[in-house]
């Protein structure tokens, strides 16, 4: 494993925005992550586990500590009749996985078509869209704990909407740099045999929607969590804020819960809208907007 030192994140994550990482190593399979957690813990670094970059802002003041990139992408197929059992490494592409396994006849991941980031973050944050989620995918994941892989059935991750059990766990440690983050390793989904065409044409209106509903620019996607009944979205937009500009950052004017870097934002413009959207909805009906984007250092 190659360590590079005061390497820049931005080109990592899809906002490109975010400072160098102290050191940084991309690391395939468990023997190279322990291996890695190793080398943080005899120089006392805190860790933060990267997968695509596409639900987290990184401060431009980067993180003084380790990152790891998880980069393994293998998967196996283990099939029996019209069934099958997809076992992906953690650092695949969560669209590309469904789009692979869906030209093989195989269903069960196509609402992820088009969606951002690996099956790790997935995992994390229990991604979802167009009708499915990582909670109803997921028959069970491998995780490294503390230097060991451990068996995780789909109970253990508690998955409620955009969260997980690892996510909470991080969120309590009180910051994301807490030491040692458990990392997924390799996630089990289950599949049924279908039609190649009705597949690849439930794919197609997929990405046809996302493509039409997402706005155009370097983003993270949704920034706030949808309120219980609400759409964030709507409620940034009744407050006013759609289109509103704060250094090299806007409120996307096409969808008002992403927030865009129309190019060299930095991480405080971006921080400062997220303040003034959190403000002036709380100001407007008493609801307090949650992230669903993690911040990191
Ligand atoms: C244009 C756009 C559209 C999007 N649309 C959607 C959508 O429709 N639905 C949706 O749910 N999300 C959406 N997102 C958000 C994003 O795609 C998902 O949250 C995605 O699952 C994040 O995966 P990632 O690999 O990029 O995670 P990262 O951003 O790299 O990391 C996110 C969190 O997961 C943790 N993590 C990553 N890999 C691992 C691992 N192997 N082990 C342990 N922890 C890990 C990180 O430490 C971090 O805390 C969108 C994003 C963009 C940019």
């Amino acid at each position: 494993m190659r360590c590079l030192e005061y390497e820049p994140l931005a080109p990592y994550t899809s906002w490109r925005i975010g400072g160098p990482a102290r050191y940084f190593v991309q690391a395939t399979g468990a023997a190279e992550l322990v291996q890695a957690l190793t080398w943080a813990d005899q120089r006392d670094l805190p860790v933060f586990v990267l997968g695509g970059g596409s639900n987290v802002l990184i401060r431009d003041t980067g993180f003084n500590g380790l990152v790891v990139r998880v980069r393994g992408h293998d998967m196996r197929l283990e099939t029996r009749g019209d069934e099958a059992r997809a076992i992906v490494e953690s650092g695949a592409p969560m669209a590309g996985t469904a789009r692979r396994l869906a030209r093989q006849g195989w269903a069960g991941l196509e609402w992820a078509e088009g969606l951002p980031g690996t099956i790790g973050g997935a995992l994390y944050g229990n991604a979802g869209c167009y009708g499915g989620d990582i909670a109803t995918s997921l028959e069970r994941a491998w995780v490294l704990v503390n230097g060991e892989t451990q068996e995780w059935s789909v109970e253990r991750f508690a998955f409620g909407y955009r969260t997980s059990a690892l996510k909470r766990m991080r969120a309590d440690a009180d910051s994301v740099s807490a030491r040692h983050p458990p990392i997924i390793l390799a996630a089990a989904f289950r599949l049924r045999r279908d039609d190649l065409t009705a597949l690849a044409q439930r794919m197609e209106r997929t990405s046809h929607e996302r493509r039409s509903k997402t706005p155009w620019g370097a983003s993270c996607g949704s920034v706030f969590k949808n309120p219980p009944g609400e759409s964030a979205g709507r409620l940034i937009e009744a407050a006013g804020l759609k289109g509103m500009r704060i250094g090299n950052a806007e409120i996307a004017a096409r969808h008002a819960n992403y927030i865009i870097n129309l190019g060299g934002a930095s991480s405080d413009d971006v921080l400062r809208l997220i303040d003034l959207a959190r403000e002036r909805v709380l100001a407007m009906t008493g609801i307090e907007l949650e992230l669903e984007i993690q911040i990191v250092g």
